[in-house]
């Protein structure tokens, strides 16, 4: 007997995967550099433990609406009016097991089998993949490096055919860390209401951005909210990526889908972390002064990183958002480290980690093979020893 095509079809997520090996080797006791991380590397802040402490203390261990609580959807539509000038209601919002489970519903909700989804390339891996277990069909569009990684309107409307359903954009960009300007933003939404089409935009990262700021592309017009899905989280903004919680806002008609889908499925997100969710986005105090600490840390880490990536004298693209740093590797293809042959991004992390004790993630599955992706959601020490174990595995490599 077989397992379906459709599981047949995926694959597991390399980054999880990596940064589980990180971990796991960290545990038995190996100076393990991660640079793997896909999370903040900050506690969760205490005014939201506080707020799970007390979720418990008033017993709210119960089931919620599935689409979650209406304190919690009431909270997300505050936010989502005073940072995005968004207006939503309750019945728009759903609340979800992470950003990557609303993603997952939102595609779930309207890709009929053979649907396009325009996917600019380096992209979040899961991307296609959540795509196809939907029935779609991801269209990648290779960004250029003059154009610092990001799609230009040109781009997205020569990818448009008439199978193309839904234009998915990351916002801030992972792995890139691209960050559109609002003309940017506003020329792809241009293109975007003159076609028949749904855009799904990914603004988990919105927050962590340097030296511009962040435009979510649903504010553009009416049209536009109308036609998009804004997905979002608390795993970055909070570092509250183990507490799973994520949300979409959408037309009713998306919402109430997507609810009723995760009403079969996995019901409300965890009772305690609702609560302690609208908490973490009300309390505009404490969670303003924790954002504001946590940019200004990965801001300085991302300074110093890329310093010691010129000393190195390798070449990265410079990040404007997000958490990470792609590095580019070709350069080392086909050569060798200790007898192993460097064919690929790969082999290069496997290596590296191997031998250097440096986790890094490759970017094959995302869309950029050339590459490997380095998390700067590590402490500046940290950054100083790995940067230094890596410019020692660079300098051992031989033709
Ligand atoms: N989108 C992007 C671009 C991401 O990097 C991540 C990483 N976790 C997610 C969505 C999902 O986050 P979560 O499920 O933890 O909310
Ligand atoms: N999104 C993060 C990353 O890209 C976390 C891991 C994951 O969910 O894939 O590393």
């Amino acid at each position: 007997m077989e397992i379906a095509n459709r599981a047949k079809a995926i694959a597991p997520s390399l980054t999880l995967e990596i940064t589980a090996r990180a971990k796991k080797m960290k545990a038995d006791g190996m100076k393990v550099v991660s640079f793997a991380a896909g999370e903040p590397d900050f506690n969760t802040p205490d005014y939201i433990m506080d707020a799970g402490r007390e979720a418990l203390d008033k017993g709210c261990t119960k089931y919620t609406p599935a689409a979650g609580t209406l304190n919690l959807r009431s909270a997300i539509c505050e936010k989502l009016k005073n940072d995005n000038a968004l207006d939503y209601e309750p019945s728009n919002i759903v609340v979800s097991n992470g950003a990557k489970h609303s993603l997952f519903n939102a595609f779930m909700a309207i890709l009929d089998p053979g649907d396009e989804v325009i996917i600019p390339s380096p992209y979040w891996l899961s991307y296609p993949e959540i795509v196809k277990m939907a029935g779609g069909v991801p269209v990648f569009v290779q960004t250029k490096s003059e154009n610092s990684f990001k799609i230009t309107a040109d781009e997205l409307e020569h990818a448009i055919t008439d199978k193309t359903k839904v234009f998915l954009l990351n916002n801030p960009n992972n792995p890139t860390g691209a960050v559109y300007t609002r003309s940017e933003i506003n020329a792809l939404a241009a293109a975007v209401e003159k076609h028949k089409m749904y855009v799904v935009s990914d603004e988990i990262y919105e927050k962590l951005t340097y030296e511009r700021s962040h435009h979510s592309i649903a504010a553009y017009s009416d049209i536009l909210k109308e036609r998009t899905i804004v997905v979002n989280g608390l795993s970055k903004t909070y570092s509250m990526t183990g507490w799973r919680v994520g949300y979409a806002a959408a037309n009713e008609k998306i919402a109430s889908a997507m609810a009723s889908m995760q009403s079969h499925s996995t019901s409300n997100v965890n009772s305690i972390a609702q609560y302690a969710s609208a908490v973490a986005l009300t309390d505009r105090l404490h969670g303003d002064a924790f954002l504001e600490g946590m940019k200004a840390a990965f801001d300085a880490r991302r300074a110093l990183m890329m310093l010691r990536l010129q000393r190195l004298g390798v070449e990265f693209i410079e990040p404007k958002g997000a958490f990470y740093i792609m590095m580019s590797v070709s350069r080392f293809f086909g050569k060798r480290y200790d007898g192993m042959r460097i064919r690929s991004a790969f082999d290069f992390a496997s290596a590296l980690l191997e031998h250097a004790l440096v986790a890094v993630v490759p970017c094959e599955s995302f869309g950029a093979p050339d590459y490997v992706r380095l998390s700067y959601a590590a402490s500046e020490i940290d950054i100083e020893r790995g940067i230094n174990a890596l410019s020692t595995f660079i300098s051992q490599l031989k033709d």
